[in-house]
């Protein structure tokens, strides 16, 4: 069952409660609706389907609320701070979706998005695209599989930047399995299209790049797994900063486990390393 709350300019989470007590499941929205945070937690946590004008229309808004809370995740986490990192996906082979410039990613807002074509012109949304959308469509152009980039600066993961290291792999599963083999790529000015080029030799077969003295930048096939791709990899660099500080030697999983881990990733359809 649809109901309309066409009419409505914002919705919240009460609205959307309401609805789903009357036993509706898809909502007809409005264009030019605002959703609340609370309000897209809420879609995303009853499945509920937001519709508007076609299909096409669906999918930016499913994608926007993905966005917003990808985007809170980070604030959260202290992955953002001020107007940094960015988070874009794919509306098509086309188009890209992504953050404007110089806004909080914990306070994005349904309107806030810009859309662009593959060579950054801005074809849609009323804020400045994200400066950083050259380095995403980077990635989406020399990784068809990459349906979504997430550009930001976790603090341990950083730290591993200014040092210009990578952190000594084969010690946790879940990095091995969601990470696997991280690239370092060379300073460049942020925004620029050199920067844009910087990560171009270390995409194939990678999901994350360590950037020097700047950050990560990484892909996924969702919104949602990239940002989930940012909390495994800064948690595994946290855990070699503790680990460091303890007078021990680190002890590796065994590399016939780590060939079980590699097995498990391809089986995820992850990058083979
Ligand atoms: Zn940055």
């Amino acid at each position: 069952m649809t109901m309309d709350l066409s009419n409505l300019e914002i919705i919240t989470e009460s609205d959307l409660a309401e609805a789903v007590g009357e036993g509706f499941t898809e909502i007809q929205v409005s264009e030019h609706v605002l959703l609340t945070l609370s309000a897209c937690e809420y879609v995303h946590n009853h499945s509920i389907i937001l519709s508007r004008r076609d299909a096409g229309a669906r999918a930016d808004f499913a994608l926007r609320a993905e966005i917003i809370q990808a985007g809170r995740k980070l604030w959260e986490r202290h992955y953002v701070d001020g107007s940094g990192g960015n988070i874009s996906a794919r509306l098509s082979n086309q188009r890209v979706i992504c953050t404007p410039s110089f806004c909080c990613k914990g306070d994005l807002t349904m309107s806030d998005f810009a859309v662009v074509d593959m060579d950054g012109i801005q074809t849609e949304g009323e804020k400045p695209r994200s400066s950083e959308i050259l380095l995403h469509l980077a990635v989406y152009q020399a990784v068809p599989q990459a349906h979504a980039v997430i550009h930001c600066h976790p603090p341990h993961a950083l730290a591993y930047a200014l040092t210009g290291t990578l952190p000594q792999g084969g010690m946790v599963p879940e990095h091995e399995v969601f990470i696997g083999d991280v690239a370092l790529a060379p300073y460049e000015t942020p925004g620029t299209p050199e920067f844009a080029r910087s990560v171009l030799p270390y995409v194939h077969g990678r999901n994350m790049i360590l950037l020097q003295n700047h950050g990560i930048v990484c892909w996924a096939d969702t919104v949602t797994h990239a940002e989930w791709m940012v909390e495994v990899f800064d948690t595994y660099c946290r855990t070699l900063i503790l680990a460091a500080r303890l007078d021990a030697d680190l002890v590796p999983i065994p590399e016939p486990k780590i060939a079980e881990l590699r097995h498990l990733r391809n089986k995820l359809g992850l990058p083979p390393v």
